[in-house]
């Protein structure tokens, strides 16, 4: 199909060609892991002479994942999670604005901002780490119904939302609608579904010791998972403790089992179960950011862009892309450690992988040789609420309970970027041990005008007064 050329196009192809940069620029596509860490380690690698840095994302922040479901709970402030990246990323400048096409052949990249047109830039070499999104399926009434986990917005609304029902559900006497409120369904049974269930349900039960509308026995907390068992990154054996552990904690967790429909927050599950449910929670897995598509890289079958171990983008013949690298959700990297495989998607590799990244990039531009990313999974760690988790480390050791809850915490408070956030979370840790955690629901958050939007409607005038009746008053 003839393509169609759009003003900026026609400004572009009349523009003059654009002069050599006297400094090579780099633009990094997505802020976030992976965004984040190469750009840091680029600046600390290059001279301002050497190289610009240049990082787009929509987000004037970098999220760390790994601390969703414990901001969800309450645990830790959701603004602590994130990383603002005009501080955390000194000598680099910051673009707001969503990648739109790439166009890799021409070194350019459409921006699109949230406000104005959108806009054209030029690159000299490219890093893209645009991550993943959810991966959903066409189940009737999930668009309208249900929510992901994948950033801080959707985190702090899953709480709101949590909390919101509860609220409802103590003020009503119909017995339908507080089921209905009180029964919460995630879909998706690996780390990060697990551990936000473990985490809301933990603060859901919390919460309703305040409320003596509610009993506890009412909290109905449903798990759906389409394959034989949870946690695929953690062994059988721990898979199997955890399933025992969310099974004594009266968590439903149906395995072998897809959500069929949910219209209107009636669940139907394949196995025939029904039940009506005002929360569903997606955390079924990711894909590779579809923005991709509009780019003239090379992408797997999974949409993934194909990386060497170098994490140099390669064609399918496996010869490299020149001035094009990626890594993290959005990149199929070889597991060096598994032969024939590929490293997945989780915050352990795209950390390194963008350090090694940054290093190579710097590497080959002062005519060096890049180096091929290696590691070994060191393990998985998971919190399923206040004390309570599960780890494994190293493949053999597996931990338990408290200690593998202050595993988890010990690790990802090291890996959080910045100090800054390391010692806000820490701080705010001790503040939730000595006074309890928050468990308020600041739910006029999602629609903040309305009450404005209410005072500012015209008060209607009042009905006429029947006259009043002549009053005789009997002077003294
Ligand atoms: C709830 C949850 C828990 C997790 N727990 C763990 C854990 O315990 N351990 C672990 O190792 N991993 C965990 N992960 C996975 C881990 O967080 C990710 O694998 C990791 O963040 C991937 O890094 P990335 O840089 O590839 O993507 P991201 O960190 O997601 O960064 C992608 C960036 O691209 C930006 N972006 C998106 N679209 C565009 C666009 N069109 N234009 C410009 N920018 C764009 C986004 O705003 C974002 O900043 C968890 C993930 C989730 C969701």
């Amino acid at each position: 199909m003839p393509q169609v050329a759009t003003p900026v196009d026609a400004a572009r192809a009349q523009a003059p060609a654009p002069r050599p940069r006297k400094v090579p620029r780099i633009v990094i596509l997505g802020g976030g892991t992976v965004g984040l860490y190469s750009a840091r380690r680029l600046r600390k690698r290059l001279g301002r002479r050497e190289a610009a840095i240049v990082v787009v994302d929509p987000r004037p922040y970098m999220t760390y994942q790994p601390f969703l479901p414990e901001a969800a709970a309450g645990s830790i402030d959701p603004r602590h999670i994130v990383a603002p990246h005009r501080r955390a990323l000194k000598g680099v400048d910051v673009l707001q604005g969503k990648v739109g096409e790439i166009k890799h052949g021409d070194r350019t990249v459409q921006i699109i901002p949230e406000e104005g047109e959108p806009y054209w830039i030029t690159y000299d070499h490219l890093v893209v780490g645009l991550g993943s999104v959810a991966r959903t399926l066409p189940i009737p009434g999930l668009a309208e119904q249900g929510i992901g986990f994948k950033n801080v917005e959707e985190a702090i609304a899953v709480r709101n939302h949590v909390l919101d029902r509860i609220d409802v559900a103590a003020s009503t006497w119909d017995p339908e609608l507080r089921r209905r409120m009180l029964t919460f369904t995630f879909v998706g049974g690996g780390f990060a579904g697990v551990e936000a269930l473990g985490e809301v349900e933990d603060m859901a039960r919390a919460t309703v010791r305040y409320y003596k509308q509610i009993e506890q026995s009412e909290l109905r907390f449903v798990l759906v998972e389409g394959s034989q068992r949870i946690l695929p990154e953690v062994s059988d054996e721990l898979g199997g403790y955890t399933l025992e552990q969310l099974r004594k904690r009266d968590i439903e967790i149906h395995l072998s089992t897809f959500l069929n429909s949910c219209v209107d927050g009636h669940v139907v599950l394949s196995n025939g179960l029904e039940f009506d449910s005002d929360t569903i929670v997606w955390t079924a897995g990711v894909k590779a950011n579809p923005v991709l598509q509009d780019s003239d890289l090379p992408l797997d079958k999974l949409g993934r862009v194909t990386c060497s171990a170098t994490l140099q983008v390669v064609d399918a013949d496996g010869a490299v892309v020149p001035d094009a690298y990626s890594a993290g959700d959005c990149a199929a990297v070889p597991d060096l450690y598994n032969p024939g495989k590929f490293c997945p998607p989780n915050a352990q590799h795209a950390l390194r992988q963008a350090k090694r990244l940054g290093d190579n990039l710097a590497n080959v531009l002062r005519s060096a040789e890049p180096t091929p990313y290696k590691h070994k999974n060191v393990g998985a760690v998971a919190s399923l609420g206040m004390y309570k988790g599960v780890a494994q480390m190293f493949g053999r050791i597996k931990v338990r309970g408290f200690l593998a809850w202050v595993l988890h915490r010990t690790y990802h408070v090291f890996a959080m970027p910045t100090f800054n956030r390391k010692v806000r979370i820490m701080a705010g840790w001790t503040g939730s041990l000595l006074l309890r955690r928050e468990v308020v629901s600041l739910g006029s958050l999602h629609d903040p005008r309305a009450e404005f939007r209410a005072a500012s409607v015209p008060p209607k005038p009042r009905p006429a007064e029947p006259a009043a009746e002549a009053t005789t008053s009997v002077g003294v």
